[in-house]
């Protein structure tokens, strides 16, 4: 079987450098805030070449941290509407809803399948504080019309990374392309810890000393709280376990651009709709980091029985657009057609770092003689 992503082989390529983290923090006697929290909040800035980072618990609470550290400089209050991809995973919009305010969600674009300039204006109103840009699948959205309309309406601009790690637009990296974003470490993740980790990287101090001090209670200084914080710690061990992983992640996404490069050589099949890439030189389009390789087909059910029979495991991202969850009610009325067509016909096939070429060979040769 062609697993969908081994993470177990993802790892063990750095057992011996992360079994040395791990014996450094545990000799170290300190579990919660120190300084392999420090480093690696450092080297991730340094990374993405903001002037902050600020570890935290997942991706999630990255996301609902900025927007309760933009409440508390008082530049959205509860009720203040957040534009969101109607095409994203469930969080980005939760993360809005969690802060209290109210997710407006916009068409993407079917090419794409992220969130299209061109339909952002008309979601806006008075009430409209931010866009929130999911680098959805890997792949940067097109940051220059989205901040260019919130430089005329004067919205914030959140970026949600977390499938993106590593992904350079215009010679930036993404978390260094709006005014803040939100990183998540989920192991499956281009860069993943060893359980749930998250980070926030911003420009913007201010906005990063809220957060710091958020994320712990509230309290910038022990036993003493400015804000009605959380706790939403990245802790030290996870922390150590990514400064060993970051070093290869710049190597591993160029991986996975060899692998969709092959994929989009060799895939020939009426039925599958191959991802649109503006650029056919997939290996030096620094755009993507190809999180997820997904292809589109009106016949999705049996392609992927199919492929499972032929010992290709393939995963859905996603089965069921936010707007139709039951968690989301409220939104049941409102339809989005692009994003159903999206949800309806998508599935991924498998990509990593490990992959080996008779792995992926395999695959396209599956795929091909699909009918
Ligand atoms: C994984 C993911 C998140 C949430 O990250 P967690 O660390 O699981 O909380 C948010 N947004 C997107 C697009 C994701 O893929």
């Amino acid at each position: 079987m062609i697993e969908f992503l081994n993470i177990k082989q993802i790892t063990r390529r750095n057992k011996q450098e992360l079994m040395q983290a791990f014996e450094a923090v545990l000799d170290s006697g300190w579990f919660i805030m120190g300084n392999a929290l420090r480093n690696f909040e450092q080297e991730f800035a340094g990374y993405c070449g903001t002037k902050s980072c600020i570890g935290v618990a997942n991706g999630l609470d990255a996301l609902i941290l900025i927007l309760e550290a933009y409440k508390e400089m008082g530049f959205m209050k509860p009720g203040d509407e957040v534009i969101v991809p109607s095409n994203t995973y469930i969080a980005s919009i939760l993360a809005i809803s969690k802060a209290g305010l109210t997710p407006v969600l916009c068409e993407p674009d079917i090419h794409s399948y992220l969130l299209d300039p061109a339909l952002i204006e008309e979601k806006i109103s008075n009430k409209t504080k931010a866009i929130l840009p999911v680098h959805l699948y890997g792949q940067v959205c097109d940051m220059d019309p989205i901040m260019a309309i919130a430089k005329n309406f004067n919205l914030k601009v959140i970026e949600d990374c977390a499938q993106s790690q590593g992904a350079v637009y215009r010679g930036k990296r993404c978390g260094n392309l709006g005014d803040a974003a939100g990183f998540s470490f989920y192991p499956g993740k281009n860069l993943g810890a060893l359980g749930d980790a998250g980070a926030v990287t911003t420009q913007d101090e201010a906005l990063a000393e809220i957060i710091s001090a958020w994320r712990n209670y509230g309290s910038h200084k022990k036993y003493e709280n400015l804000y009605l914080g959380i706790n939403s710690r990245l802790d030290e061990l996870q922390a150590a376990f990514l400064s060993v992983k970051l070093k290869s992640l710049d190597a591993d996404n160029q991986k996975r651009r060899e692998i969709a490069q092959y994929y989009i050589n060799h895939i020939q099949n009426p039925h599958i709709v191959l991802p649109a890439s503006k650029n056919s030189d997939v290996l030096n389009d620094l755009t993507h980091v190809w999180h997820v390789f997904v292809v589109r087909t009106e016949k999705r059910d049996s392609f992927q029985q199919y492929l499972l029979d032929h010992g290709v495991q393939t995963v859905i991202h996603y089965p069921i657009p936010p707007h139709q969850q039951k968690a989301y009610k409220s939104l049941h009325t409102q339809q989005f057609p692009i994003s159903e067509k999206i949800h309806n016909q998508v599935i991924s096939l498998p990509i990593s770092p490990v992959m080996q070429a008779e792995e992926y060979e395999k695959v396209c040769q599956v795929v091909n003689l699909f009918s």
